[in-house]
């Protein structure tokens, strides 16, 4: 800890807290410090502040929200390399993704800075010649979200910020793994100069408890969740009791298909950061690659040697690439997959080993068939399976094969078969040529049972408001 500059980033970490949570490096298994576990009754009562405060903050204009969301945007860059480093030393990502995703979760603030002016009602020509009618927008009220480890602060900044701007407070539950960094934003929130209460994190090794009061409190008005599709589905059945607006974005399967026309190159590059970026810990990681027999041996050949050369290691350390997984769990998960998957007939042709602690070698299998399990399951980890395809009918029909549809990959040069191909993708996003697609200007969200709602983009602001239709009569 001694490196990070600005301490009180980590007030969360302050001696008097009573019930503790402990939070510890998935690199090495220390202890990083401890935040408050709160109890029932506490995070009701963070609620109520939240519902009181956003009263005052809803009559503020869109202009003074938006200036204390500036300072908020510019603290998170001024104290990005704090940021990074508690990042990594909690959820483990190398310090230049850590980095990545400071800039990455800070320009949510500073868009929706500018979205929070743009939320326009409109007047609509009247059918009745003694009435006018309008509509106005309006926040929602009081947001809760649930987030989880893998973007600790992007998956906050990018609900808080929209919520904010439009005139919402804005509860937080972070994943208990990295709770710091959640703490260490709303920390900077509140330098910025944004009142008390709009924006509180509460903390528990108790998720479903936080979860069944933000669902069944009626002083919430919108849940929104980014996490797997099964928790998801608890929260949507939770929600159905009090109405709640809900945001899903949920977990995803995303195929990454390399044609016979691809610069396979480009492919080989767009692979490795689509599928090894936060060791494949991403709900938009390429899941299962598609590559046409014509290109299939120089590709899997090309790939695999890249993937040789990325370095697995403490996420502190220069040259790391790849950190460890979240936890133990994670590891069980896919090398539990990798066994089934050489079991049915796959083999290494990349990787494939172990190498203790919460490492494990990002791997690239062949002799992949698309019914294996390792396909069909979210693998979430340095996992690669490669199938062969040769007829672009069957390839769409495979890629479309899963309950989900979040992100898509696909590599090709014919501007032809780029447009039928991206039309015909049932998902939410579709990455043409290009592997990390994410970006505060474009909606991201999923299709099916990756998700409802969009968040970034104009799109995302829509999430936190309401629509209120006033009509003008006897004019
Ligand atoms: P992951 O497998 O990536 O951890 P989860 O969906 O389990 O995904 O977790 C995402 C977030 O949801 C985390 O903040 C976690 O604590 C929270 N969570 C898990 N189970 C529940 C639940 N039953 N109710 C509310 N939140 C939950």
């Amino acid at each position: 800890m001694k490196q990070i500059k600005n301490h009180t980033l980590l007030s969360a970490l302050c001696d008097n807290l009573d019930n503790t949570i402990a939070v510890t490096n998935p690199a090495d298994q220390t202890l990083i410090g401890h935040v408050q576990a709160h109890s029932r009754e506490e995070v009701e009562a963070t609620i109520l502040r939240a519902r009181d405060a956003q009263k005052a903050w809803a009559k503020t204009t869109a202009k003074q929200r938006a200036a204390i969301l500036m300072r908020w945007y510019e603290l998170l860059m001024e104290n990005q390399e704090d940021l990074a480093r508690i990042m990594t030393l909690e959820q483990g990502k190398p310090l230049a993704e850590s980095r990545g995703e400071v800039a990455y979760g800070a320009s949510f603030v500073q868009w929706f800075a500018e979205e929070g002016k743009r939320a326009y009602g409109e007047t609509i020509p009247t059918p009745l010649a003694d009435r006018r009618i309008m509509t106005i927008k309006q926040p929602v009220g009081v947001a809760a979200a649930i987030t989880p480890w893998n973007f600790p602060i992007a998956m906050i900044t990018r609900k808080a910020a929209p919520a904010l701007a439009a005139g919402c407070s804005f509860v937080a539950k972070p994943a208990i793994q990295t709770p710091l960094s959640a703490y260490a934003v709303v920390e900077l929130a509140r330098q910025a100069g944004l009142p008390d209460d709009l924006l509180a994190v509460v903390t528990s090794e108790d998720a479903p408890m936080i979860g069944d009061v933000f669902c069944n409190s009626t002083h919430i008005q919108k849940i929104s969740f980014t996490g797997s599709t099964n928790v998801g589905r608890i929260l949507m059945k939770q929600s159905a009791e009090s109405v709640k607006r809900v945001s899903m974005e949920l977990g995803g399967n995303a195929p990454f298909i390399v044609f016979d026309d691809a610069d396979i190159d480009l492919a080989v590059k767009g692979a490795i950061t689509s599928k090894f970026r936060n060791a494949g810990q991403t709900c938009v990681c390429a899941n299962r690659f598609y590559v046409h027999d014509a290109v299939y041996e120089e590709f899997v050949h090309k790939f695999s040697l890249a993937v040789d050369e990325l370095t697995v290691g403490n996420g502190l350390d220069d040259d790391v690439v790849i950190g460890p997984l979240i936890d133990d769990n994670a590891k069980l998960k896919i090398k539990s997959l990798l066994d089934q998957a050489l079991q049915q007939g796959a083999t290494v042709s990349a990787g494939g080993d172990d190498l203790g602690g919460q490492f494990f070698e990002p791997t690239v299998l062949t002799h992949v068939s698309h019914s294996m399990d390792i396909v069909q399951a979210e693998i979430f980890g340095p996992i690669a399976p490669v199938i062969r395809f040769s007829d672009d009918e069957e390839l769409i029909e495979m890629a479309n094969d899963t309950i989900y549809g979040l992100a898509s990959y696909f590599y090709s040069k014919d501007i032809n078969r780029i447009f039928k191909i991206a039309e015909a993708l049932d998902y939410g996003m579709v990455g043409v040529n290009e592997g990390v697609i994410s970006t505060e200007v474009a909606p991201f969200g999923g299709v099916k049972q990756s998700g409802i709602g969009r968040e970034g983009a104009r799109q995302g602001i829509d999430e936190y408001l309401n629509t209120k239709y006033i009509c003008l009569g006897s004019m």
